[in-house]
């Protein structure tokens, strides 16, 4: 996208509150015209209310002067309020369009994009989109027509004069864009290192038990104190960029001053300027100060804006995955892999290869083979969270890839061993996202899950709110709370990662039963490490390196003296 086409795209965002922003414009040329009146105010006031004691100017001066601050007052809070407020619109319009983005956007985004630079682009980033949006135009409209009409008084009082003082103009812009190109890379230095802190930070807090057990303190310290002083070392350099601007342009403008005064007194050269004249020909020299710095810091800030904005539109852009629809659909559950092979988008190796299996309608079927042998891909691929490389899934016959989105996960459960609870109460949780939740259900859930009896000893029951992300539920409870979600959802397809990975062999057979009731009338891909578990499957798939090694019963492929037989010994003499 070119500059010009991200700025374009920019104003369709700020096309629905154009007549609000038009309102602060209209009261910013005003406020822009009515800046030469309080310099042009002093020339009456010093020649004739000082020298000649003139009883009106003494009258009403100081009446002109209150009903000038007021008006400007005016005009200056309703025109940042319109514009704040227009830019307060747009910020929360694509925060909005991003968010809804985010969770329509497919499993491959994520393993791409870290949840660190997501939030920070949603919530931050966005911000700066409204220095293009808003900001740049308010201040050009107000501030070149200020310049405009404090040049044209300065004109009007000594044109001659104007035009020597005007050549230090480019000097004030030269060093002014000096300083803020300085200040700029030492903010974004600073934001890389402010992201290093708040990583170190992050991490010390989220793994202070580590720390802790590794007594490495010292080392976390060691290491955050050389992150913060190179940050403070980054911050000083921008304080004196900062702070020698100012006097800069003081000194700079003193030269021009230092002319007036000396064309003012020499009569001759500057034509015969009075007391006032002269005064009020140094306000507005002075008031042209401000707005000239705003001017020519401007393009920075479309900049920082537009590129802001190019971030945003490129998320924005991602392509959703495919159909959503809102029917309620119940498949029955017969499930077929034909020829399935995967290998991960950016990947070289396939991870699932030439893998081919049916489950009937209501039968359990388990997955066993050591860790990284495909397990876990085999249920991505099922609820779709990936698209398989070769080869078709097909539910009740019908390709899955055919199957609305919704419909399909509507019809999946998923227990698996990272369970994800949200920060809300126990019942919320269960019933999550159910908009029409059903207490009487909620309660059956949870005692089906047998998790009722801890439930129960919470504060407020199924009331209770959980923490962020379950910290006070134990890793048993929390995976208890994810069957009683399935429960609750009484999805016909079930998928069980090691969903009892978190427990201990005595809770783990307190909740087979829990577990056992679950899988009854339903589809079921179980994944486990204990072999116990699954002993009592309708057929078992050995897999090892994404392949199918064996198949079976669980007494077939002891027979079998195979893969399944090493496993199932290594374990019991465990036991
Ligand atoms: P299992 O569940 O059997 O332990 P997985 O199905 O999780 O194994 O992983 C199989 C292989 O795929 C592993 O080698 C793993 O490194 C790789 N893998 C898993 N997830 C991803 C991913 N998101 N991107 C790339 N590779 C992955
Ligand atoms: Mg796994």
């Amino acid at each position: 996208m070119s500059s010009k086409q991200v700025y374009i795209r920019l104003l369709t965002f700020v096309r629905p509150y154009w007549k609000v922003l038009l309102t602060s414009v209209l009261m910013l040329t005003i406020l822009a015209a009515t800046e030469p009146l309080f310099p042009a105010m002093m020339k009456p006031l010093l020649d004739e209310g000082f020298a000649n004691n003139d009883s009106r100017i003494i009258k009403w001066v100081p009446l002109f002067v209150i009903g000038l601050f007021l008006l400007r007052g005016i005009l200056t809070f309703t025109s940042s309020y319109a514009s704040g407020w227009v830019a307060n619109r747009i910020v929360t319009d694509l925060r909005a369009l991003m968010f809804e983005k985010l969770t329509m956007l497919p499993t491959t985004y994520f393993d791409h994009h870290s949840s660190g630079s997501l939030t920070s682009k949603i919530a931050y980033d966005v911000n700066n989109v409204t220095g293009a949006a808003t900001q740049a135009l308010t201040t050009i409209v107000r501030d070149t027509l200020s310049l405009a009409a404090l040049l044209g008084w300065l004109f009007w009082l000594n044109w001659k004069l104007t035009i020597i003082t005007l050549i230090l103009v480019p000097f004030i812009i030269v060093i002014t864009r000096y300083f803020n190109k300085r200040l700029r890379l030492l903010s974004s230095n600073s934001q890389l290192s402010m992201s290093k802190l708040t990583h170190l930070i992050e991490e010390a807090s989220s793994g202070h038990k580590i720390i802790k057990l590794f007594t490495s303190h010292k080392y976390e310290q060691y290491r955050f104190r050389h992150a913060n002083e190179g940050q403070r070392g980054i911050a000083i350099r921008a304080t004196i960029a900062a702070s020698a601007l100012v006097p800069l342009v003081q000194i700079l403008s003193s030269v021009a001053i230092a002319i007036i005064i000396w064309m003012a007194l020499n009569q001759e050269e500057g034509g015969t300027v009075t007391a006032g004249g002269f005064v009020s020909y140094l306000t507005a020299m002075l008031m042209l100060l401000p707005p000239l710095k705003r001017l020519t810091g401007i393009t920075a800030t479309i900049q920082r804006g537009l590129a802001a904005a190019e971030s945003v539109f490129e998320m924005l852009d991602e392509t959703i995955e495919t159909i959503y629809d809102t029917e309620d659909v119940e498949l029955n559950g017969r499930i077929n892999f034909n020829n399935i092979t995967f290998i991960y988008p950016q990947h070289t190796d396939k991870v699932i290869d030439n893998f081919t299996l049916e489950l009937k309608c209501k039968e359990t079927v388990a997955l066993v083979g050591s860790s990284g042998s495909g397990k876990t891909t085999i249920t991505n691929l099922l609820a779709r969270f990936y698209e398989p490389s070769a080869g078709k899934i097909t539910i009740d016959k019908q390709s899955i890839n055919e199957i609305p989105l919704t419909t399909l996960r509507q019809n999946i459960s998923m227990v698996s061993q990272d369970v994800r609870i949200v920060h809300d109460t126990i019942a919320a949780n269960v019933a999550y996202a159910d908009p029409n939740a059903d207490i009487s259900k909620i309660k059956d859930a949870l005692i089906a899950a047998h998790a009722m009896k801890f439930v129960e000893k919470l504060p407020e029951g199924i009331e209770t709110i959980t923490g962020q992300n379950g910290v006070r539920l134990s890793g048993g409870q929390r995976q208890r709370i994810a069957i009683a979600r399935a429960f609750y959802k009484n999805a016909p397809i079930l998928i069980l990662d090691e969903a009892t990975s978190a427990l201990d062999t005595e809770s783990e057979a307190h909740i087979q039963t829990a577990i056992e009731d679950l899988m009854s009338n339903r589809t079921t891909l179980v994944i486990a490490h204990r072999l116990s578990t699954i002993e009592k499957a309708d057929k078992i798939i050995v897999m090892k390196s994404g392949k199918i090694e064996e198949t079976g019963s669980h007494t077939e492929l002891l027979q079998l003296d195979g893969l399944y037989k090493h496993y199932y010994e290594l374990q019991f003499k465990d036991r």
